[in-house]
């Protein structure tokens, strides 16, 4: 019998998970890629022993499926666990770097919050909860549950680590699940936590989410992914010139590797929701996507700047510093990259990746590197206590890079789920659907492989 077939448009981890879950149901699937790699955000640059990531530089494991998953595509050895000294969180307070509290006595004696802060910030199961049609903002929740500081010292700084947003524009609801789940389940975030732990403790599953990397960086990860579909690899350097519905979808692309076209049983879209309106989909389809195409993208910088260790004051003793947009910085954090995975810079140095940007600051992600550089060297010598210059620099630039789960999310789901009804032989997946983080999207892209 003949094998059912599978067009993946984006060779993003997303895409490369589905692609990867059809081939095992059997499907012989395409995948098309426009970019001249597989790996969409995902690449990693070295040069004399510093390595530069683009994109992600930390991969949260958040399930055994995508843990197996890496293990089953041979990644396994490579992984590398962040260092035990990465635990630490700092967060910019006052000009200074101040690792958040991670017991009892460090809330106590942490600078991060005034008494007055703190009696806020404990009162919070006493809050009452929000209703459960109410859609409020991160900053509105933030405000009304944990107090004003909390919000501006820790929360502001937070999702502009997560989203590179705002939290006055991402709806809390769909930016940060477990916080309105908890809220609306246990009456507070607090209680609801604690409840959702104890339930965990005693039920089967007691995954431990992994916080890693891999030996040869982060590009590993999207390499191996397409090297396990064999035959099935990327196509890329692709343009598609025509994707249409008569009983199949039928595709035609145009590549270095090959002009060709074909009908497929299934079409996954796993682009960006922003290039959604640029494919060459006309009629129904285009229409039931259109409320997905306006899903905002912020605009980031990862600059990794390589240093000789010496020339770093700070012991970079910890997985980085976020900057609460109060501070008024040009970065929106850095991470210690080689105080969390080996090998990221040779002996005797260190390298600092920066994000600049963001929906905080947009236009700073657009300036020339020229003009970029010597701010990020400013903030890091004040706060860091970084001098001499740097040996390394690589910027990678994303002019929309973070969907933002923003405050008409709660619509544009209605019509993802529309679209699901309306069209069963479409998955669209991607990291404004479930999660931005990339193990998110790995498992949104396995899943499709249960779907059909
Ligand atoms: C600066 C930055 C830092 C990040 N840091 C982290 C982190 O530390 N940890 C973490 O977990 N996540 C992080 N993320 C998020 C994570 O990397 C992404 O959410 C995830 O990799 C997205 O994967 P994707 O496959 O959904 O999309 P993408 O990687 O964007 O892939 C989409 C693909 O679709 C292709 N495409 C688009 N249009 C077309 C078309 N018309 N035809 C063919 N192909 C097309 C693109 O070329 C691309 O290859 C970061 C993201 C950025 C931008």
């Amino acid at each position: 019998m003949e094998k059912k077939k599978a067009l993946v448009v984006g060779a993003g981890v997303s895409g490369l998970a589905a692609a990867y879950a059809l081939g095992k149901k059997g499907y012989s699937v395409k995948v098309i890629d426009r970019n001249p790699h597989a790996g969409g955000v995902i690449t990693t640059s070295e040069e004399n022993g510093f390595k530069a990531e683009s994109g992600t530089n930390t991969l949260m494991i958040p399930s055994q499926r995508v843990l197996d998953f890496i293990k089953e595509i041979g990644l396994e050895r490579d992984i590398l666990s962040a260092s035990e000294t990465a635990k630490k969180r700092f967060f910019l307070h006052g000009g200074k770097p101040v690792a958040m509290p991670m017991s009892l006595l460090e809330f106590i004696k942490t600078p991060l919050f005034s008494p007055l802060g703190k009696l806020r910030l404990m009162l919070e199961p006493l809050v009452k909860k929000f209703p459960a049609d109410a859609n409020p903002s991160v900053e509105e929740f933030v405000k009304a549950r944990f107090g004003r500081e909390a919000l501006e010292n820790v929360f502001d700084a937070f999702f502009a680590g997560i989203y590179a947003g705002r939290t006055d524009s991402l709806a809390v609801k769909y930016a940060f699940p477990p916080f309105w789940n908890f809220e609306q389940s246990g009456g507070s975030v607090v209680l609801g936590a604690i409840k959702a732990r104890r339930k965990k403790a005693s039920s089967e599953n007691l995954f431990k989410p992994m916080v890693v990397s891999f030996a040869g960086g982060m590009g590993e990860l999207p390499r191996k992914m397409a090297e396990a579909l064999g035959e099935d690899a990327p196509v890329v350097n692709a343009r598609l010139t025509q994707i249409d519905f008569e009983g199949k979808w039928q595709a035609a692309w145009s590549s270095p590797q090959e002009d060709d076209c074909d009908e497929f049983d299934v079409l996954v879209l796993a682009v960006p929701a922003w290039d959604l309106a640029k494919l060459p989909v006309g009629g129904t389809l285009a229409e039931a996507f259109e409320p997905l195409c306006g899903i905002p993208g912020a605009p980031i910088n990862s600059l990794t700047l390589g240093f000789k260790r010496s020339d770093i004051a700070h012991p970079l003793d910890g997985f980085g510093m976020l900057v609460p947009q109060k501070e008024k910085c040009s970065i929106l954090g850095t991470l210690f990259v080689s105080s969390m995975f080996k090998e990221r810079a040779p002996t005797g140095y260190a390298t600092l990746t920066c994000y600049i940007g963001g929906m905080r600051s947009p236009e700073l992600a657009a300036l020339p590197d020229d003009e970029i550089i010597p701010m990020v060297m400013e903030d890091l010598g004040r706060l860091l206590g970084v001098s001499g210059s740097p040996v390394f620099k690589r910027m990678f630039r994303h002019s929309k890079g973070i969907p933002q789960y923003d405050m008409s999310y709660g619509e544009r789901l209605e019509a993802l789920n529309t679209l699901r009804e309306k069209f069963p032989s479409v998955a669209l997946i991607g990291s404004y659907i479930g999660g931005v983080g990339a193990g998110n999207c790995i498992e949104n892209g396995l899943k499709v492989g249960d779907r059909f």
